[in-house]
């Protein structure tokens, strides 16, 4: 199931204060939009970015990085057809809407979205009303509406990817969401538990509260991974997804890319989840030779279903030949490119061990990563 998310940065938010649009603005050491972006890293396989021609800093800074760029339209409607159509070739089936100005969505909502999807066309989070609701001539209460069956609506909007493009391709205009656009199609929208701190920053107080929200659930995982594997006959190693050429080779029941799952135990690791060993047992014939890419997109996965994104991964391999440095570019981008994150989220060390012990007898060579995840 290929998924995708559209966030829809292109809006000008000025009401919000601070002389620049919200998504640009400062919240709680980082801007709004980079909070957001972050939300959704690890959680679907495609990020579309809608940006304004205005916000010409952000595309210089965004392009060539993990997401998608896409102009904005006149109205957020044709901002969002814009970044639908920004998928197209890329067989995406789920696709989420979400508003950059909700900054602290949690992964548990995301998912919950994305849940839903495999039953219906297109889900949404909904908090249901339960402040007493009046009418009022801005002076005056003027009566009382029943709250019940309201609910308040709130993004990501899910949908399946052909239904929302034709749906709005169908729509005359004007709709409050992307809701009201499906609903008008026909399609039938499940309502999923929406939380109360996915606020929408939109006055200028929303900015100190997004600060509470976002301060307090700062959940920070740590976990570290080691792994060893012994050289036998070969002309190259896999070291992080990268083959490189060697007058030998790693013995392993795997591919035996002895970096890579140092990183997915650090992953593992920091959820608690046991190992590879468990997740994958060597005794089972199926992962006899396996890409050691399945295992880290396993732990990547697993994070983001626990609500975990991961922040940055650091990993050093210890062996006198090979020489590391020159594959550690590519060693990083491909690392970067299984777990969806930015190269510059992705270290890649390497060191001797001065020719002393397994290592420096060049018998074998151990990894060693740490992996930061933070709760999202
Ligand atoms: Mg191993």
């Amino acid at each position: 199931m290929t998924t995708a998310a559209i966030i829809v940065a292109a809006g000008r938010g000025l009401r919000a204060g601070g002389g620049m649009p919200k998504q640009w603005r400062p919240l709680a050491g980082r801007r709004v939009a980079d909070w957001t972006l972050d939300r959704f890293r690890g959680q679907v396989d495609h990020i579309v970015l809608v940006l304004s021609d205005e916000d010409q800093t952000a595309w210089d800074e965004f392009s060539g990085t993990d997401l998608i760029l896409t102009a904005g339209g006149n109205d957020r409607a044709g901002s969002v057809r814009n970044g639908l159509a920004a998928l197209e070739g890329l067989e995406v089936e789920q696709v989420l809407i979400h508003d950059v100005a909700r900054p602290c969505v949690s992964g548990e909502t995301i998912q919950n979205v994305l849940k839903a999807l495999s039953t219906h066309d297109a889900a949404a989070p909904g908090l249901s009303v339960t402040d007493a609701l009046w009418t009022g001539d801005g002076a005056v209460v003027t009566g009382t509406q029943d709250r019940g069956g309201l609910f308040a609506a709130q993004t990501p909007q899910g949908f399946c990817y052909e239904a929302i493009v034709a749906a709005h391709a169908a729509h005359p205009g004007g709709a409050a969401d992307d809701v009201e656009v499906a609903r008008t199609a026909g399609l039938d929208v499940a309502i999923v538990a929406g939380a109360a701190d996915n606020i929408k920053i939109t006055r200028p107080e929303d900015f100190a509260r997004a600060e509470r929200i976002l301060g307090n659930h700062m959940d920070v995982r740590l976990g570290n991974g080691y792994d060893v594997h012994r050289f036998g006959d070969g002309d190259h190693v896999v070291l992080c997804g990268v083959k490189v050429p060697h007058d030998r080779g790693l013995q392993g029941h795997s591919d035996a890319d002895v970096g890579m799952h140092a990183v997915t135990d650090a992953i593992y690791g920091a959820l608690a989840q046991g190992d590879i060993g468990q997740h994958f047992p060597p005794s089972d014939p199926q992962w006899k030779g396996a890409a050691s890419e399945t295992f880290l997109r396993h732990a990547v996965e697993l994070a983001g279903q626990m609500g975990y994104g991961i922040s940055n991964v650091d990993c050093t391999l210890v062996c006198e030949y090979p020489k590391i440095g020159p594959h550690a570019p590519a060693m990083r981008e491909e690392l970067a490119r299984i777990m969806g994150l930015r190269a510059d989220q992705v270290s890649i060390k390497a060191t001797t061990s001065e020719r002393l012990g397994f290592t420096g007898r060049g018998e074998g060579i151990a990894s060693l990563a740490t992996a930061c995840l933070v709760k999202s």
